[in-house]
Order: structure tokens, then C-alpha cells, then sequence
């Protein structure tokens, strides 16, 4: 076992399944303690059982769509050496199916609970990276939609990760200089349940996984 995040608190939204959850895992697996939050209480369960009911993992139900229960929690926790705000919701269609509602639950979920979440751990990070000299990152999901390419039917989707990419540049920027790294993960299709179900729910389940392997 690799132990290069020995000694680190890291904490990752939307940990229950998918990208997240095997985040929380890979993290522990090379010796971090992670706080693993999401809002489903069972998944965040099955995730402890999983985890052998490691003694360097905490869980906490977070929805990071509000904002007071995001900065109760950073209340709450020790200093992150490092932040992944991994949450994102995927809307399906162009800009002529994303009416005002769906645009700005798509902005909230993707984009600004990343602001909640900066701004409620960042200066405990930053105070922590100085004191110990030891340094902090964040790491935002993005995609490869719109940092690669554009595909169909996500128009608000890919307007979030592009938001998402330059926010995430402005952070590196303004804090690099104090220790502080900030990077945005632009993965390809990762086969998670949310995919799984994007998968089942198209007219045709059987070509549309081919269209999203050969994308
Ligand atoms: P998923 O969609 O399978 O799971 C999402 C998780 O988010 C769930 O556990 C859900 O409970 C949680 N969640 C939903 N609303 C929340 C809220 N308000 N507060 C906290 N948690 C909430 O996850 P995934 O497919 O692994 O995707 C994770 C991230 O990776 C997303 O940002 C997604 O856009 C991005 N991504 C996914 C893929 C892919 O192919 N799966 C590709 C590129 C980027």
C-alpha cells in the first residue's frame, strides 16, 4: 500500500457513488483521512462497509446546495490539506430544452457549490498550509465536455464545467504563491451509476452506450 497522502484530511463531495466514492477509496488506500460527504445517507453507509469501517474515514450527509450547512461543517473539521469538490449534475439537452430553472440548478449544483465549499475551507487550508509549510490543493470536477470539445445535448452541462475550469485557474492563480495548488479533473465517460442511467433512460440503451465509449 502506497502511503504518499499519509498525515493529509481530505474531503470530497458527492462520495456515495461514482467518481466520488472511488475517490474516497483510493484516497484512504494511500493513507489519507478522508471526510466523505454526500446526501445519500445509505450510500455514504454501504461506503463505511466498504471501507472496512476504516477508522481514518468520517462521513457527513452535505448537501452543498446550502450554503449554512456547508459552513457548519467547515466549522466543524479539522484543516483540509485537500478539497475535491466532486458534485454535478448532468442536464440533458440543448439550449433550447434548458429553461431559466434548469440553467440555474445546473449553475448551482456544478458551479457555485464549488464557491460554497472554497469559501467556507479555503482560509483554514491556506492558515494550515502556512503553518506547516506543507501546502493544500483543491480539486474541481470538470469534464472533457467543453474542455475538449462541445457535445450534443449538453449545453448546460458543458456551460457549467467551462465555469468550473476558469474559476478554478482564477483560485490557482491568486493562491499558488501561498501553497495552494488548485487544478480542474476533465475526465472522458467513466462508467458510474449516473451513466448507467443516462445509458438506460435513451431511446435506444444499446447504441447510445456505443455513442458515449466512441466519444
Ligand atoms: P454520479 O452522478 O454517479 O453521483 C453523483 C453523486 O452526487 C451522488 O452520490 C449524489 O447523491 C450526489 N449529489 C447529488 N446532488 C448533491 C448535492 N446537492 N450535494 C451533495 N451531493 C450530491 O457521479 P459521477 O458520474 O461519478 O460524477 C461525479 C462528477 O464527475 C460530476 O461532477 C460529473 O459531472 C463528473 N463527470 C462524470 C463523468 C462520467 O462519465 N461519469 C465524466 C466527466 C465528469
Amino acid at each position: 500500500m502506497t502511503t504518499s497522502l499519509s498525515g493529509k484530511t481530505i474531503l470530497i463531495t458527492a462520495a456515495a457513488q461514482g467518481i466520488g466514492r472511488a475517490s474516497v477509496l483510493a484516497c484512504l488506500a494511500a493513507g489519507a483521512d478522508v471526510i466523505a460527504t454526500d446526501i445519500q445517507a445509505e450510500g455514504l453507509a454501504s461506503l463505511a462497509d466498504e471501507a472496512g469501517k476504516s477508522p481514518r474515514l468520517s462521513t457527513a450527509l452535505l448537501d452543498v446546495r446550502d450554503t449554512a450547512a456547508v459552513q457548519a461543517l467547515a466549522a466543524q473539521c479539522p484543516p483540509l490539506q485537500g478539497l475535491f469538490n466532486c458534485a454535478g449534475f448532468v442536464h440533458h439537452g440543448s439550449v433550447l430544452d434548458c429553461d431559466e430553472a434548469a440553467w440555474d440548478f445546473s449553475m448551482d449544483l456544478n458551479v457555485k457549490s464549488m464557491l460554497r465549499t472554497m469559501r467556507a475551507f479555503l482560509p483554514g487550508m491556506l492558515a494550515e498550509s502556512a503553518r506547516s509549510g506543507g501546502g493544500a490543493s483543491v480539486l474541481n470536477m470538470a469534464s472533457m465536455a467543453s474542455s475538449v470539445k462541445g457535445f450534443p445535448n449538453r449545453f448546460a452541462y458543458g456551460a457549467t464545467k467551462a465555469a468550473v475550469i476558469g474559476m478554478s485557474k482564477a483560485v490557482a492563480a491568486d493562491f499558488v504563491k501561498q501553497g495552494l495548488r488548485c487544478n480542474a479533473l476533465c475526465p472522458g465517460t467513466v462508467d458510474t451509476p449516473s451513466l448507467r442511467g443516462r445509458i438506460a433512460a435513451a431511446a435506444d440503451p444499446v447504441q447510445a452506450e456505443k455513442d458515449f465509449i466512441a466519444r
